[in-house]
């Protein structure tokens, strides 16, 4: 696989962020296909989206959590997806930690 670049990542929780664009990365309210060279661009799009799977799949297999953030959200609602996805990440840290013997991991704030 071709090196990808995680355009936030949270390397303690594992967490990577990506912030897609809405045109290239196919999002479903704002997928469009330009007028000429529409089969070019199907693929072209087809195949960007397939690359942002196999990267979330292989992120996956490494133990991250990946969260996609699109070009069109406000930058509120992102944080909140992605701090809601980190607390999650933590808890279950925390759950396979307890009994383990491993220190406590602390919530985020
Ligand atoms: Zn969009």
């Amino acid at each position: 696989m071709r090196r990808r670049t995680i355009d936030i990542a949270f390397t303690r929780a594992r967490v990577a962020v990506f912030i897609d664009g809405c045109f290239w990365h196919g999002c479903p309210q704002h997928r469009t296909l330009p007028a000429s060279n529409t089969e070019w661009w199907s693929r072209k799009l087809a195949t960007n989206t397939a690359r942002d799977a196999v990267t979330a799949a292989h992120l996956a297999d490494l133990g991250w959590t990946v969260v996609r953030v699109w070009e069109h959200e406000s930058a509120v609602e992102a944080v909140e997806r992605i701090v809601a996805r980190m607390r999650s990440v933590a808890a279950s840290a925390e759950r396979v930690s307890e009994g383990s013997g491993a220190p406590e991991q602390r919530p985020l704030a």
